[in-house]
């Protein structure tokens, strides 16, 4: 990558629906804030675009202002600025009420709001004197950026932008994921192996030539055990047994758990068909089995999921009270202390892009166990199988993993696991040590990110 080093500044901005932490939903909230601040560390100049929702979470917003208004399709836009993590955002306000739905996805007319958020955007682009290098989209939600440029606004003052696209997911929208594959300059996935998994897909497969894995990264800062209001004491690789002991006891004591040290089972996902309910469902009860603890934080959009866990809850809180607790909801506090408590994060995805949860548990020294399945596999490297694989990328195991989408499957990963916790601790505690000094930052892939920014100009 040195050559990137030495090339001027670029202005990249991005048109996302989601943000983290001011409106979240999944790894692509994640990736858009954390991607732009290793670009802006790069000393790039990076803004976003995002819907000023009435849900947005504004005690994150720095220096929040009203900036001016704007007419466009029938309405009146407003435009808000404010700093999100050290990050300049324009918040787009049209006051024909599309984002004072409570909620960010949901509403039945969802392609029509975003469709009109995309188009807005890159009016207030224009509207404004914005000359950004690179114009960067995201999903389905934000697609309609790309031909909406190439039909229009490239013709107009906006014409050095190029625009990049990336797929977090392709589950859904694939129909406005296809359109904007043709219409794009250069289409990214989030790690190499799902970008080798799509890559038949028809919405894909005619765009190879442009189409690109790049890892996502964590933020070290916003993810650091070292600095983390959650947790009860700092830690680092050199007193992780200590921090994590220390952070066990305030999860146990949070959730009104036993107060006794066996192997503790992490899960903090969306509860969806993609991350693997039924394995996740045998795996609480796998853990128990073997006497271990299991602490699970997820919610489910679909109010049947949604009502199948909070029975599974109400059963396990009654047979087996003191060792498993399950958190039917989003809670970004609670999730750091469960990065960190946690033993083991077990990610038994059926697919998974990338997957940021294995990402963030190493970073707080916990164990992954994993589905070998898109970005899983190319993160987590098992400790009996995969000692070359991992060296091949400069590295060693850090984890364990298994194949099929079955319970033998996960029994496979899991057993070895707490078998390693009773039986090996001293080995196993060198294992949390050595995840933690693995680096899963951006520091490579804003790199490559910049790298391909560069090839779409080109
Ligand atoms: P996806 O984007 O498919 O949901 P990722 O692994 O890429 O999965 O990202 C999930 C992100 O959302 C992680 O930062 C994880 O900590 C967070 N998360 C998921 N569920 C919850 C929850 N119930 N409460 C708090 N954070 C959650």
């Amino acid at each position: 990558f040195k050559g990137i080093a030495k090339e001027p500044p670029m202005h990249i901005v991005h048109i996302s629906v989601e943000m983290a932490p001011i409106a979240k939903v999944g790894g692509l909230g994640d990736v858009v804030t954390s991607l732009s601040r290793a670009v802006q560390d790069l000393n790039h100049t990076v803004d976003i675009i995002l819907p000023k929702y009435d849900c947005l979470n504004l005690s994150n917003v720095k220096n929040f202002q009203y900036r001016r208004s704007y007419s466009w399709g029938g309405t009146e836009i407003k435009v808000w600025f404010g700093n999100v993590e050290g990050l300049s955002v324009y918040f787009l306000e049209p006051l024909n009420g599309f984002f004072g739905a409570g909620c960010i996805y949901g509403c039945r007319n969802d392609a029509e709001r975003f469709g009109f958020f995309c188009h807005s955007a890159l009016e207030f682009l224009l509207q404004s004197g914005f000359h950004p290098d690179i114009i960067h989209c995201h999903d389905w939600s934000s697609a309609p950026v790309t031909w909406l440029f190439k039909d229009h606004y490239m013709h107009y003052s906006l014409s050095k932008a190029r625009v990049v696209f990336t797929i977090h997911n392709l589950e859904f929208g694939a129909g406005l994921i296809g359109k904007a594959m043709a219409y794009t300059d250069k289409a990214t996935t989030v790690s190499h192996t799902y970008s080798k998994e799509v890559a038949g897909n028809p919405s894909i497969a005619p765009h190879l030539y442009k189409f690109h894995g790049i890892l996502n990264g964590i933020d070290p800062d916003i993810w650091d055990p070292y600095n983390d209001k959650f947790i009860p004491i700092s830690y680092t690789s050199e007193n992780v047994i200590e921090g994590k002991r220390a952070a066990k006891e305030a999860l146990q004591e949070r959730l009104g758990l036993k107060k006794t040290d066996l192997p503790l089972v992490g899960v903090i996902t969306r509860l969806t068909h993609q991350k693997g309910i039924h394995l996740i469902k045998h795996a609480i009860w796998r853990t128990l089995d073997r006497n271990g603890q299991v602490v699970l934080l997820g919610s489910a959009p679909d109010p049947r999921i949604q009502n199948d866990f909070v029975n599974l809850a109400n059963q396990l809180h009654s047979t087996h009270c003191g060792r498993a607790r399950l958190c039917l909801t989003y809670d970004e506090p609670l999730s750091h202390l469960i990065y960190a408590g946690a033993d083991f994060i077990l990610v038994p995805s059926i697919f998974e892009p990338c997957g940021l949860t294995q990402l963030i548990a190493m970073r707080y020294g916990s164990i992954p166990v994993v589905r070998k399945t898109g970005g899983l596999h190319d993160t987590v490297f098992d400790v009996d199988h995969d000692t070359e694989r991992a060296q091949a990328q400069g590295l060693e195991t850090n984890g364990f993993n298994f194949d099929g989408a079955d319970a033998a499957g996960v029994d496979y990963a899991l057993d070895r696991a707490i078998s390693a916790w009773y039986d090996r601790r001293d080995w196993f505690n060198s294992l949390c040590k050595r995840v933690m000094e693995q680096d899963w930052s951006w520091n490579r892939p804003a790199l490559e990110y910049m790298e391909l920014y560069h090839a779409a100009r080109k």
